[in-house]
């Protein structure tokens, strides 16, 4: 056998034993061989992606210490909870601690005691700390949300500059592992640059992930949706992010009086407020979480069934960095992107508002015509997604987003097409979405009379479709390469090589168009079940029960449900109804050290229930 094998063997037999999962996900898999291999590495990752495994599992089988540089305090005592209920000595040293325990942390680490040790970066500027660590022997720093590092970034901060000159101070260079969810070329190249990385690996990975449905829904009522979403899925943790704190603000009152149990999170608030609410979501005491895009960095609840945007983000990395806080438990779980035209107003209006360089501006013009693009697809949104990122993906469409679940006909719109191309030639190119829809409607609009458009052929080609269709069937064009809007403030349509062979009836248009009228949104958007452990076949009395049990557990050991056991775990209970030890051990997400510590209620629970399974009505 090669060592290499070898390795990924004991690797794998650590990863069932402390987390009880039989097998990496394809890209950590990769990740913890290079670290094992010593090198340092950068893994690119979106969040729910198993970016901690990555290196948790390289620190029990390194010898010595893994330091990890981890920016909030929330995030460093779910996952050393988190650890500590898995078996796995850890610690974490930050400004809540007193002097006192700091010491005894440090003191515990040089005995050999911990595995892993979570810090601030601010820590590593601190001297007496930089010598503590030097008399220590770590044999690998890991860095989360390495984008810190990078002004690109939206997340900027300074100490994460002291991570490289912290490293060169050891008497030893340790492995560098850098992870982020962020993985724009700029800065991609601050992490590796910044952190002072040695020719990294660099993988990008994880991106695809066949449990997230996704949904763009355009020309909703949007306020309207999210009650009702909400109320249909009252049972459900769910996050709504919108884009102000009045429209936050707004939704949680109207989710309240409609009698769902939600909270809201915005900069608005005091940091008590805040802290209360995040904490009544994590530990589900309300089920739905309104919020700005102030909500969801060290959020590590697991369970969130379904994300849903009030409004579209500024890029497809704020997307999915939000959206993929759905479902991180691997179980089916829904993004719903709600797009309106005003969005698009709202998005360019910040950009301006923001003072910056030119080439940033032009920068941000760009990912937000990218962003409509998806927005605007009639293509497989998760093939979208991927192709956008640059991660390597099969051709195959994923079957459950809108594009795919979208059943409406295909229509042929070469005619259209060519009326929307030969108006924007006639137009010379130089105008914008609503004004060649305009033209195409035949207004009586100043400005269109003024250029005397009313003189064109095309003028009302389209009169029998409203402006606002006419302008979605020109933005799907779009989206799909046969225009280009140029960047800046007031896109103006240019006419693409694919079009000119449309003009030249060389080829054909067919598309799925804009229905008239909306059908029953919520109803499509929750996209087919495509999972082993389908819900009908799961008995939700047990599951209800399991939660249950796991929430007196969770309230003993003080800690969020999900550090004993997450939903997906339960759910696989439930339906294989574990009478012994061993099938317990089988259930993905528990590992001995859990059984030892949680296991009992539970499988006492099915004893219980004896040969009754499956037949429902256990009261
Ligand atoms: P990230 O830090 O990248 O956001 P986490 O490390 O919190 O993601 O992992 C996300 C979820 O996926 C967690 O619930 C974790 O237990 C689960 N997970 C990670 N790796 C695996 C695996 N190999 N098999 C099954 N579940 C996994
Ligand atoms: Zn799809």
């Amino acid at each position: 056998m090669s060592v290499e094998m070898m390795t990924l063997e004991r690797a794998q037999q650590l990863l069932q034993t402390y987390y009880g999962y039989p097998d990496f996900r394809e890209g950590q898999k990769r990740i913890v061989l290079s670290l094992l291999e010593g090198n340092d590495t950068l893994g690119i990752m979106p969040t729910g992606g198993g970016k901690s495994i990555c290196y948790q599992i390289p620190a029990l089988m390194l010898p010595g210490l893994t330091l990890v540089v981890s920016p909030l305090i929330s995030l460093m005592k779910d996952q050393v909870d988190a650890l500590t209920a898995a078996g796995i000595s850890a610690a974490y040293i930050n400004s809540t601690l007193t002097g006192k325990e700091v010491n005894e942390r440090i003191r515990a680490a040089k005995r050999g005691d911990l595995k892993l040790l979570y810090v601030a970066p601010e820590r590593l500027e601190v001297d007496w700390f930089r010598d503590e660590m030097s008399a220590l022997s770590i044999s690998c720093v890991a860095v989360d949300e390495a984008h810190c590092v990078s002004q690109w970034g939206h997340d900027f901060r300074t100490s994460y500059l002291s991570v490289a000159p912290f490293v060169e101070s050891l008497p030893q260079r340790p492995i560098l592992a850098a992870f982020t969810a962020t993985a724009t070329p700029e800065v991609t190249g601050d992490m590796v640059r910044l952190l002072r990385l040695e020719q990294p690996e660099v993988f990008v990975t994880g991106l695809s992930r066949d449990n997230l449905a996704m949904s763009v829904l355009r020309g909703e009522n949007k306020r309207e949706f999210v009650i009702k979403y909400a109320a249909e899925h009252a049972q459900e943790p769910g996050i709504i992010y919108a884009a102000t704190r009045k429209d936050v603000d707004d939704l949680y009152e109207r989710l309240r009086s409609a009698g769902i149990a939600s909270g809201r999170y915005h900069a608005g608030m005091s940091d008590e407020e805040r802290a209360a609410s995040q904490e009544a979501f994590l530990y589900d005491d309300i089920r739905v979480m309104v919020a700005t895009n102030a909500f969801g960095m060290g959020i590590d609840k697991s369970n969130v069934r379904y994300v849903i945007h009030f409004n579209m983000p500024k890029n497809m990395e704020a997307y999915i960095q939000e959206a993929g806080r759905a479902g991180r438990d691997g179980e089916p779980s829904q993004c719903i992107l709600l797009f309106g035209a005003q969005d698009i107003i709202t998005q360019k209006f910040l950009i301006e508002q923001n003072p910056q360089d030119s080439d940033r501006k032009a920068n941000d013009y760009r990912k937000l015509q990218q962003m409509v693009d998806y927005c605007y697809t009639t293509k497989c949104l998760r093939s979208a997604m991927l192709d956008y990122f640059g991660e390597e993906h099969q051709d195959q469409p994923c079957g459950i987003c809108s594009s795919c679940t979208d059943d409406r006909e295909q229509v042929d719109m070469t005619i259209d097409a060519q009326k929307i191309f030969s108006c924007i030639h006639r137009m010379r190119e130089r105008f914008g979405v609503s004004m060649v829809a305009a033209v195409l409607k035949g207004s009586r609009n100043k400005k269109v009379l003024q250029y005397g458009f009313d003189d064109l052929s095309t003028y009302g080609a389209m009169s029998d479709r409203t402006e606002k269709e006419i302008s979605e069937i020109i933005n799907v064009m779009a989206s799909e390469g046969y225009l280009m809007l140029s960047e800046g403030q007031y896109p103006v349509l240019k006419l693409q090589p694919l079009a000119a062979e449309v003009l030249k009836g060389q080829r054909s248009v067919m598309q799925r168009m804009p229905a008239k009228s909306a059908e029953s949104p919520a109803g499509r958007a929750g996209g087919s079940r495509k999972h082993d452990y389908s819900q009908s076949a799961v008995n939700e009395t047990v599951f209800e029960q399991l939660r249950l049990i796991r929430r007196e557990l969770a309230g003993k050991e003080h800690v969020p449900s999900y550090i004993i056991f997450n939903d997906a775990t339960l759910r696989e209970m439930s339906v294989v109804c574990p009478q012994t030890e061993h099938d317990m051990l089988n259930v993905k997400g528990v590992g001995e050290v859990k059984f030892r510590k949680y296991g009992k209620p539970f499988l006492d629970f099915f004893k219980d229930m004896g040969g009754d399974r499956f037949e429902g009505d256990y009261e």
